[in-house]
């Protein structure tokens, strides 16, 4: 772990003024699902996507103010929630997406807690089991799905997750954000360094020889003080690191802007912008050319305001693109709209405060 404060301790202030504002919710007001066409290991298959409240991402709510780009923390509940309230939570939402759609096929569940679900300070060990043993009833669930820290990770927590559903994938999504430590570090305020995201990997795969166990990693496209030429770069390097130490997928999370963060402050003074959409392209066309891995790009906010951003002619255009490519995982074709050449003069000449990604959003 890195305790040192990147960003001249800004982030332990705007974290604590932010959360001044939020107004607390019952548990299972912050909960919520949803289902839809994804990605499996297997092929195309649904996705049930749980979210479940917990006390709130632990890193968050630490000193050190979380990360610059977040604000999941404001969607928690801020309150310890018993292992009974969220089992019965889970149980609600994951009976309202059965009633929705049978599960049949090729499905994975992926279950969201804004912070670590390994954690067992956000997940006690009784909700985990059961819940795991609830999803261990039905055979066409292939997958599943948590998010957690890498400081989290350790042999025995894996153990005992993968011991719970045997014959499916359990997968472990990290927010690894970029391989690059001064980036993670000094611009994201992630708090770990690439040695820790890496003790946690060895851990992952060597339980492989015993377990469907994998390792996934959210990498974020162009964290703050980050120029566009930059975020392309290192999206690709970073992927191509996450394939190459044995990572199961990639997905790319482009930023979009959170209220109550840095990434919004510095937004609003006009000296940051989320990536073009370009760019999101160019990242996945490098990208599937030189990794061999399933690579994912999260099109959440795009065409937005506080969204990855083309202009209003291409904007659906490219997202149902990259949406397509996602579940076929081809190399989107060439497209031209008027607006790629600004595209690309901001990565070649725009600097960290410039961006005429703002430009197009004010025309
Ligand atoms: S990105 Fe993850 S680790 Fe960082 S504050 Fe948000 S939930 Fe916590
Ligand atoms: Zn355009």
């Amino acid at each position: 772990m890195n305790d040192q404060q990147p960003l001249n301790n800004l982030l332990p202030d705007i974290r604590k003024k932010a959360l001044k504002r939020v107004k607390k919710r019952p548990p299972h007001e912050s909960a919520a699902s949803w289902s839809g066409e994804d990605l499996l290991y297997s092929g195309p298959g649904r996705s049930i996507f749980i979210v479940l409240p917990t006390p709130g991402c632990a890193w968050a709510l630490a000193g050190s103010g979380g990360c610059s780009m977040c604000s999941y923390i404001a969607d928690s509940p801020l309150e310890e929630v018993s292992s009974e309230e969220l089992v019965e939570i889970f149980k609600v939402e994951f009976q309202r997406q059965i009633q929705n759609q049978e599960i049949t096929g090729p499905t994975a569940i992926k279950i969201f807690v804004s912070g670590s679900f390994l954690n067992e300070e956000e997940i006690p060990r009784e909700a985990r089991r059961e819940i795991f043993q609830i999803i261990n009833e039905y055979d066409d669930v292939e997958e599943v799905v948590v998010e957690s820290r890498p400081e989290y990770v350790s042999e025995e927590v894996l153990r005992d997750f993968c011991q719970l559903i045997p014959d499916k994938i359990f997968e472990v999504a990290m927010g690894l954000e970029s391989a690059d430590d001064t980036i993670r570090l000094q611009r994201i305020n992630k708090g770990f360094t690439l040695e820790d995201f890496q003790k946690s990997m060895d851990i992952i795969n060597q339980l492989k020889s015993d377990f469907k166990v994998q390792g996934k990693v959210y990498l974020l496209v162009k964290p703050v003080l980050t120029s566009e030429r930059e975020a392309i770069e290192d999206a690709v390097k970073s992927a191509q690191y996450a394939a190459e130490i044995g990572v199961g997928r990639v997905a790319f999370c482009p930023s979009t802007i959170h209220k109550g963060t840095l990434m919004e402050i510095l937004w609003r003074r006009g000296s940051y912008q989320p990536p073009w959409i370009w760019s999101a392209l160019e990242i996945i066309k490098r990208v599937r050319e030189s990794v061999n891995i399933p690579v994912i790009m999260d099109t959440a906010g795009f065409g937005t305001r506080r969204g990855p951003y083309n202009c209003k002619k291409c904007n659906s255009k490219l997202k149902d693109l990259i949406i397509k490519t996602n579940i076929n995982q081809t190399i989107p074709e060439e497209v031209e709209c008027d607006c790629k050449n600004k595209w690309v003069a901001d990565v070649e000449f725009s600097d960290v405060t410039r961006s005429t990604t703002n430009l197009m959003k004010n025309r």
